[in-house]
Parts: C-alpha cells; structure tokens; sequence
C-alpha cells in the first residue's frame, strides 16, 4: 500500500538531519529541485521505476523545503555564500 505523503515527511526530516535547516537563495533552490528532477528522467531513461519513485519523493521533498525556505523568510532573499550577490 502506497505511503507516499509519508514516505516524502521520511525524506524531509532526512534532509533536514542531514544538513540542517537550510535557506538558499531561489535560484539555489531552482538548481537543487533541477537536479533531483533531472534524476527523475534518468531513472526513466533506465526502465527503473523503484528509482523513479524515490527520485520522486526526493523532488517532492526539495519542494517542500524550497516552500519552507521562502515562508521562514518572508519571501524576502537571503544569502548563500554559493550564490552570486543579486542573482536570486
Ligand atoms: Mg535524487
């Protein structure tokens, strides 16, 4: 039986144990979800649906914190040492 919400909730507290509460620049945040969605297609370039799904979650999650992010700071920029300065 499917969990997916579930499995997304598992994927966030990961993330967040895993790098800490995290506020990127959007154009950092646009890369990061870019990126997992870009292994969403290469899992379906592989026939692996198993990966699909997972890449899925993970799309999901980067959303969901990407969401997060702009909410905690009231949708105003803030600094990424990985950004360039204005380019948000
Ligand atoms: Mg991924």
């Amino acid at each position: 039986m499917s969990d997916a919400r579930g499995d997304i909730d598992d994927e966030r507290d990961r993330q967040d144990e895993k790098w800490g509460e995290q506020n990127h620049v959007p154009l950092r945040w646009y890369a990061i979800l870019g990126e997992e969605f870009g292994e969403v297609g290469k899992a379906i370039n592989e026939h692996d649906l198993r990966q699909c799904r997972e890449e899925l979650v993970q799309v999901a999650a980067v959303a969901i914190a990407f969401v997060e992010s702009l909410d905690r700071n009231e949708l105003n920029p803030v600094s990424d040492t990985k950004a360039v300065e204005g380019d948000w």
